[in-house]
């Protein structure tokens, strides 16, 4: 595990292609993300070698509901009995993946056959606790709704540790601060008032980001947001 601050680590043991972490803090541990369906069991060693009893984890945060984030979130539920919280509008794609497309037509048979895959087969998920936007949770997060990439997307702002966690609203690939343009963000328009969002509300807030895809920024996270921001503005107008 890598860690990004006090108490805040990117569970690394799941290879770099996504990420998830885990918060500890004073009511047990609670991690965000869960990786691919093939990252539960990883996931579950990596806890007990660092000393950690299953039932001290007591929440896990999905960030959306794709299978690289949610896929092994009704696993992890079932080995440790933490509660399942994500955004309202995220909750029927958790409790029904197949309703996830891609928003490119062309895609869509290729993306149902590979979905069929173990490795790629996502076990709905009860959600158990709903969050909405500008929500604080018990760990000090503030729930920032940053649709486009999926409706019920969610961004995490821990702004006592002066850090964002994307999720995929913004991605950091070969340390390239981007949007999310993936085949897999359906509605662009939402996906860049989302990157707004962080940029304007909340661009004072946080020095770090952490992503579903790419590097951590570990300094000057809120700059680097607001200069993409203004970017992406200034190539609209
Ligand atoms: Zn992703």
């Amino acid at each position: 595990m890598k860690q990004i601050v006090p108490g805040f680590w990117d569970i690394d043991e799941i290879g770099n292609q996504v990420h998830a972490f885990m918060l500890e803090w004073e009511q047990g541990i609670t991690l965000i993300d869960t990786g691919m369906p093939n990252h539960a069991q990883i996931i579950l060693d990596v806890l007990k070698r660092r000393g950690i009893a299953l039932h001290q984890v007591r929440r896990i945060i999905i960030t959306h509901c794709d299978v690289d984030h949610a896929g092994s979130a009704a696993q992890l539920r079932r080995a440790t009995g933490a509660q399942i919280v994500a955004h309202s509008v995220e909750k029927e794609y958790l409790e029904h993946p197949n309703l996830r497309k891609p928003a490119v037509f062309w895609l869509r048979p290729i993306f149902a056959l590979l979905m069929q895959l173990p490795a790629f087969h996502q076990r709905p998920v009860v959600v158990d606790e709903l969050v909405v936007d500008g929500q604080e949770t018990p760990e000090g997060f503030t729930i920032v709704h940053t649709p486009g990439h999926t409706p019920g997307h969610i961004s995490l702002l821990h702004k006592k540790q002066r850090l964002l966690i994307a999720g995929d609203a913004l991605v950091n690939r070969g340390n390239k601060l981007t949007g999310n343009d993936s085949p897999f963000t359906p509605d662009k328009k939402n996906a860049t008032r989302s990157i707004w969002k962080l940029a304007k509300k909340y661009g004072d807030d946080f020095d770090k980001i952490v992503f579903g895809h790419g590097d951590a920024i570990l300094q000057n996270g809120g700059q680097k947001v607001k200069s993409l921001a203004s970017q992406i503005f200034s190539s609209e107008t």
